[in-house]
């Protein structure tokens, strides 16, 4: 074809200089007539350049191009099907693209695509009802000024979007939304957002239940750990057989009640985000007192229980609840080491925030029970806790008051050899401490 052409051009060519020669010979001007037809070529191609120009530029869609002769013609065809053939790739791809517009429209789950600075791009009909989106008003605004919620704003900022986030629907407050993000392309994030209301009422169920049940059996027990503590203060009058029957019901009351309250505590615990209480905590003389009432629990098994903290770092937080919660590991270490063992606790601050931590030269712990040890009731050796007393919640209320206090829990431990449980907690959540003068 290429070469058609290329033979055509020629024959023109040849022809036009003939016919220029002839002109010539009749009429003896042969430099002129050669300029004449040279000029009239260019003449007319300027003119085919000029009707392309034009319809490139203001062609519809459908619009065929001009007829063409020559060369042109070809030229004028060849743009033409390189456009058809463009259209037909965009029409495909334009019907893909609505395919999964319809799609994501059609879904439940909220989806949202955010650009590298969280400005809205693009969401469907859901991110509409779950988030309250407004098409299209609310395009190029930042996500986290239309989803208001203080921890939307600083889980978005983090950069580990490993967990998703569980918070009320901005909406609507009887709605529970979950969202997930991603990152995708270039620092792009894809937001997914799930209505889950339902799994959250259920969850709600279970730890009311869990409250509810806590909370009723505790007037009873208190009754009854009452009359048993009288019976066994009296013992001798009734018979002396009943003194062992009735003080192993009195211990199992008691732990029957450090159960409840430590329930009590985690439904407590679980009722609310963020510690109400925000206020400075010397962390300093709370491990004193702490340290103190593990000496009196270690009573004559001559353990070593040493402290070592740096005084002026504080924590933001609920005094209480850390107070429970560092209890528990001391205690736990003091459970959970053989007599005459040493425990050390730590407590100190660097660039990546403040840490405590309570080592101990104990059983120590396999490593197979290390991931599941924060869990509610998990056991390594229930024979062994059973003469511990423990109740199997100590940990998973050390997990949650963390989690309250953005601090994450690390164990380290090796059978037989003792266990190291360290408290991470992040500079934001660090304070100095006030100093006593000061707060007097
Ligand atoms: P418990 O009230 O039974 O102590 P926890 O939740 O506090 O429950 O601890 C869970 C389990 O972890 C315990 O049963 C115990 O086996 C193990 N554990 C906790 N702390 C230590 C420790 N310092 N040394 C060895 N084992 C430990």
């Amino acid at each position: 074809m290429n070469q058609n052409w290329h033979s055509t051009l020629i024959r023109h060519l040849l022809l036009l200089v003939t016919g220029c020669l002839l002109i010539g010979l009749v009429t003896g001007y042969y430099g002129w007539s050669l300029a004449a037809g040279v000029a009239l070529y260019l003449g007319w191609t300027l003119k085919q350049l000029l009707r392309l120009h034009d319809w490139l530029r203001n062609h519809q869609p459908d619009e065929a191009p001009p007829d063409g002769y020559g060369l042109w013609g070809e030229v004028f065809d060849s743009i033409y099907h390189l456009q058809r053939r463009d259209q037909r790739v965009r029409g495909r791809l334009q019907a893909v693209i609505d395919r999964v517009q319809e799609s994501t429209a059609a879904l439940k789950d909220a989806v949202v695509m955010l650009d590298s600075d969280g400005n809205l791009e693009w969401w469907n009909r859901a991110a509409e009802t779950l988030l309250g989106l407004k098409t299209p008003q609310d395009s190029g605004q930042p996500v986290t000024n239309l989803v208001r919620h203080p921890r939307f704003k600083e889980y978005f900022e983090q950069d580990n979007y490993a967990e998703p986030l569980d918070i009320p629907s901005p909406v609507n407050d009887h709605l529970r939304i979950q969202l997930y993000i991603t990152r995708y392309g270039n620092n792009e994030h894809l937001m997914l957002v799930r209505d889950v209301t339902r799994l959250h009422q259920l969850e709600q169920m279970r730890k009311d239940f869990i409250a509810n049940v806590s909370h009723e059996l505790r007037t009873p027990l208190t009754v009854i750990c009452g009359y048993l503590e009288t019976l066994l203060d009296n013992v001798d009058d009734v018979n002396p057989r009943w003194k062992r029957p009735l003080s192993q019901m009195q211990q199992q009351g008691e732990r029957m009640q450090t159960l409840l309250n430590d329930l009590l505590l985690l439904a407590k615990l679980e009722a609310t985000d963020y510690p109400s209480d925000n206020q400075p905590v010397p962390i300093d003389s709370l491990l004193r007192t702490i340290k103190n009432d593990a000496q009196a629990l270690s009573g004559q098994r001559n353990q070593t229980i040493t402290l070592d903290v740096e005084a002026d770092v504080a924590l933001k937080g609920s005094e209480t609840e850390l107070r429970s919660a560092f209890s528990n590991l001391v205690f736990n270490a003091v459970k959970y080491t053989q007599d005459g063992g040493h425990i050390r606790i730590r407590w100190w601050s660097d660039g990546s925030g403040a840490h405590l931590s309570v080592q101990d030269s104990g059983v120590g712990i396999d490593s197979k029970h290390l991931p599941r040890l924060t869990e509610r009731f998990y056991r390594v050796d229930s024979s062994r806790n059973a003469s511990t007393g423990g109740t199997g919640l100590g940990l998973a209320i050390v997990k949650h008051v963390l989690l309250r206090h953005r601090a994450r829990l690390e164990i380290s431990s090796v059978l037989g050899h003792g266990s190291t449980f360290t408290c991470h907690f992040p500079p934001v959540q660090v304070t100095k401490s006030l100093s006593p003068d000061l707060i007097n």
